[in-house]
């Protein structure tokens, strides 16, 4: 990503100065027509107000020489984002006209700061070159137009992009009655669509984390989406409904693919292909007609996915900790990919676990391939390190953004797929499991553009190819030519500067080069007054500086004109070589792409296999029966945050019959480990992965929930009771008979009475009507008395010793209920003061007296335990002599003096 920290943009002085000319550069993009101080009132600003009103609701990036200006509104609103100064530029309808600008080359880290703080960016280019803007009869401002308007879900440079993730443009529409949604990743070219609904929408969208949703205005005053869109309120691009009528969109989708009918891709319902049409013309909109590379849409089937709403991911820190960091996330645990293409593959997985047995089952057998031949593995891994991120090179170049890094990206990425076939094919390692076998095929041939790429490219390459300087010598021998040319007139130069030298008998004579003047002989003054003054007839004064003088000379002139040209047309070859090149890869990129795909494949299950070896993690077993069980479980940050103390104790699992498991014991046991290491191990083996067990067999969960923890969640004006019960609403209103439920303490945020009966009345639901299968943490040892009501729920705690007055927690899950819950204990490991542990400890002997006599059971308050409390806190004073007196006065009985007399007597007892 790009760094924070950015180079503040310098102006030359001349572009910040209003009194300097501006500066007569050979390869200037300006016209003089619109020289620095001239915008305003200019006619640059009257093409500048038409393109800014064709781009409403972007920020403009106006071309001018080496910068991009930003003007009025704009500058006021991307200034303080990009940390820059506003100045202003001439004035407007009697007001300064507000200006910023970022410099041309180091344009993408700034356009990276403006994309994350939720701004759309039209980059608006010169677009034809200033020297013919000069020549043409109407003198105008050279042409500009946008060439390309920049979103948060449009972007293909890796200085914009996570390497790691995609980042996908999603689109939801809505025909018949129905819902879709398409996702793509114009960096990557994959496109995809399913069915949703309004109740599945969050959850989808939570899977995919998309970078920008376009959607029809009209959906966003859907009463049952508002709550849903606020929370995606930034990455919302509303668009006019027609683009989203379904016909239209079949249309644009045939013509895009080139095919009469979609048919061949699969069938589709009319909102996803509504959906689909929509972001295809949306792409075409921001991208000006660059032709970007789609593979065609995948459908992903209704129940193809363990569905996972967004508390419960966050809860399970799938790819985010609760902190919103990577590190400490199951995905950061697990990661071991070496490509870009593979750790994308990875994030993709873990967000949809599969729910066919068949299609996890193929993943396992590639990784148990892998897990059983270390050598194979070794070999493949250490290729795999030299591979580029061939997908996302292959977008640009399409999208016609590529530069040589791009080409030498895939001249590398391909260059190792030749040998990885190879070693694929080894006879010791055949037959091939079917989807590495796949893999092994979709590799595919790719000798001839390697070898060409490595005869074309040299080995320093520039990031643009109109740069130069890219193709290597020896490719082209035109090429060659001109560089020779451009070459020789340089060592001519170094010969006439000798001559020169010679001739005017000053040795210091010098023949140098700038931007602004070109070539010119350099003397100093002395020397030059030494000559009186005059080098010869041949030297045309040129400027005169502090301590020399500069001239021209007719063969200089020429000299230097031999070599611009050659220089030019050095450049515009390699140009046309470089847009052979390209051509010749984008004939190719429905083979290079599955090559990268295949890549992707055998990176990541080489990298679950390494994962489950240094883990020591084993194959899951995956039926479509409703059992679960784990045998010597681990979760799999927590091992890892344990690692070296070793001290990670494993558990089992196993719910059959018995599907609901109520797991009690104190706090710090390790319930809520527990709870969630066999959520992890669920998804781990639903993606495709080894778990953290010594044996696992589960049968396929299609949806996971779990409520875990919460904290308050103030941005959206949620107490921590509110989120729990939002989110335990969503598990009984929606888990069913294939669905695995964790829930970790619910009740706990309210009063105590309150808490136990919606635990209480939870746990019923649960084993009654959801019927799913669920592990219950809790405090509440009351609810264990429902043990002996539910036939399919069971009782488990943390066992726990007593050692010398202490208490060891062994992390052991044991048949049983927990006795006591050792809070006490852990407020003083927490380091409460032990005036307040010991007297903690007397109130709990009396509360606990008068539990077992049913006190607690009779009390109707919702805080038996101030109740109970209140009169040990408060002993009975003694009274005070003050009030002894006062009871003893007779009121009626007392002289208006005696009276007096008392209040002195009363107001005497009192301390000063
Ligand atoms: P609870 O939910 O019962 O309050 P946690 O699950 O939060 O307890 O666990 C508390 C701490 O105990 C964890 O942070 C971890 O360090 C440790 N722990 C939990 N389970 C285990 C285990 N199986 N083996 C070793 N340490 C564990």
């Amino acid at each position: 990503m790009a760094s924070e920290a950015l180079p503040h943009p310098e102006r030359s002085r001349s572009e910040q100065s209003k009194d300097a000319k501006p500066p007569i550069q050979p390869n200037a993009e300006t016209t003089p027509a619109e020289a620095v101080p001239a915008f305003a009132g200019s006619p640059v600003m009257l093409q500048y107000h038409e393109i800014k009103r064709a781009h409403p609701g972007c920020l403009l990036f106006f071309r001018m020489g080496d910068f991009y200006e930003l003007f009025f509104e704009d500058a006021v609103a991307a200034a303080p984002a990009l940390d820059i100064a506003l100045t202003k530029r001439g004035r407007h309808n009697g007001a300064d006209i507000p200006m910023c600008g970022v410099p041309v080359h180091t344009a993408e880290a700034y356009l990276a700061r403006l994309i994350r703080a939720g701004f759309k960016v039209a980059i608006c280019d010169q677009v034809e070159d200033p020297a013919e803007a000069r020549r043409r009869s109407n003198k105008g401002p050279v042409k500009r137009a946008v060439v390309r308007v920049v979103t948060a879900g449009t972007l293909t440079e890796d200085g914009l992009l996570d390497a790691r993730r995609h980042n996908y443009l999603a689109g939801i529409a809505e025909a018949g009655g129905e819902m879709g949604l398409a996702w793509l990743d114009l960096s990557t070219g994959s496109f995809a669509l399913a069915p949703t609904s309004e109740a599945g929408l969050g959850g989808d969208l939570a899977r995919l984390m998309p970078g920008e949703i376009v959607l029809p205005e009209r959906l966003l005053a859907r009463p049952p989406l508002f709550e849903l869109f606020g929370e995606w309120k930034a990455a919302l691009t509303p668009l006019a409904n027609p683009r989203f009528d379904s016909e239209a969109a079949r249309r644009r989708l045939e013509s895009f693919y080139g095919v009469k009918a979609l048919d061949g891709f699969g069938q589709f319902g009319r909102a996803e292909i509504a959906a689909a049409g929509a972001l295809v013309d949306y792409i075409a909109l921001t991208q000006q007609g660059g032709a970007a590379y789609l593979m065609p849409p995948q459908r992903v089937l209704p129940g193809s996915v363990m569905q996972i709403d967004a508390a419960t991911r966050r809860n399970l820190e799938l790819t985010q900790s609760l902190s919103g960091e990577r590190r400490g996330s199951l995905l950061a645990a697990i990661d071991r990919t070496l490509t870009g293409a593979g750790a994308r593959l990875l994030a993709e997985h873990l967000a949809g676990p599969l729910t066919i047995p068949e299609e996890i089952k193929a993943r396992l057998d590639a990784v148990a391939f892998f897990v059983d031949r270390p050598d194979a593995r070794a070999a493949l891994r250490e290729r795999l390190r030299h591979c580029p991120d061939i997908e996302r090179a292959l977008s640009r170049l399409s999208l016609g953004r590529g530069g040589p890094r791009d080409l030498a990206a895939l001249r590398d990425g391909l260059g190792e797929t030749a040998a990885i076939r190879g070693s694929l094919a080894a006879p010791g390692l055949l037959p091939l499991p079917e989807m590495l076998a796949g893999a092994e095929r979709g590799l595919g041939e790719h000798g001839v553009l390697v070898e060409r790429l490595g005869r074309a490219l040299a080995a320093e390459l520039p990031l643009f190819a109109r740069d130069g300087g890219f193709v290597a010598a020896g490719y082209a021998p035109e090429l060659d030519q001109l560089r020779e040319l451009r070459d020789d007139s340089r060592r001519a130069i170094a010969a006439l500067q000798a001559r020169y030298a010679e001739a005017s008998g000053v040795a210091s004579l010098r023949i140098r080069h700038n931007n602004v003047i070109g070539y010119y002989v350099e003397v100093s003054a002395a020397n030059v007054e030494k000559l009186g003054g005059n080098l010869g007839p041949d030297f045309m004064h040129r400027q005169t500086m502090a301590g020399a003088m500069r001239y021209t000379t007719v063969e200089l002139g020429e000299l230097e004109s031999k070599i611009a040209s050659a220089a030019e047309r050095a450049v515009a070859l390699e140009l046309r070589l470089f847009q052979d090149l390209v051509g010749e890869v984008m004939a190719r990129r429905q083979e290079i792409a599955a090559a990268a795909a295949a890549l992707a494949t055998l990176d990541l299950a080489a990298a679950h296999a390494e994962c489950a070896v240094d883990g020591n993690w084993v194959r899951p077993e995956i039926d479509t029966g409703t059992g679960f069980e784990i045998r010597g479980g681990r979760h799999p940050t927590v091992e890892a945050a344990l690692a070296g103390s070793g001290a990670f104790v494993a558990n089992d699992c196993v719910l059959g019959e018995d599907r609901v498991w109520l797991v009690t014991g104190p706090n710090m046991a390790g319930k809520s480990t527990f709870l969630r290491q066999n959520a992890l191990i669920a998804i781990l083996a639903q993606i495709g992965a080894f778990v953290p067990a010594s044996a696992a067999k589960i049968g396929i969960i299609d949806r996971l929930f779990s409520r875990v923890g919460a904290a308050d969640d103030l941005a959206r004006g949620r107490s921590t009771f509110m989120v729990e019960m939002v989110e335990t609403a969503a598990i009984l209103n929606q888990a069913g008979p294939r669905s695995f439920v964790i829930l970790d303490e619910i009740g706990r945020g309210t009063a105590t009475f309150d808490g136990l009966s919606i635990a209480w009345a939870a746990l019923e639901h649960l084993h009654e009507v959801n019927r799913c299968r669920a592990l219950f943490a809790t405090h509440y040892h009351e609810l264990t008395a429902l043990a002996a009501k539910l036939p399919a729920l069971a009782c488990h705690t943390m066992r726990v010793k007593e050692w010398q007055g202490d208490v060891v927690f062994l992390h052991e899950v044991a048949a049983g209920t927990a006795d006591r819950s050792y809070g006490i204990h852990v407020a003083k490991l927490a380091g409460l003061p032990a005036a307040v542990t010991s007297r903690a400890e007397e109130v709990l002997q009396i509360l606990e007296k008068g539990e077992q006599g049913g006190a607690l059971a009779r009390l109707a308050d919702d805080l038996p335990l101030f109740r109970a409390a209140r009169p040990l806190a408060t002993p009975e004073p003694k009274p005070s002599a003050l009030e002894d007196m006062l009871r003893d006065i007779r009121p009626d009985e007392l002289s208006p003096r005696e009276a007096l007399e008392l209040l002195y007597r009363l107001r005497s007892l009192l301390p000063d």
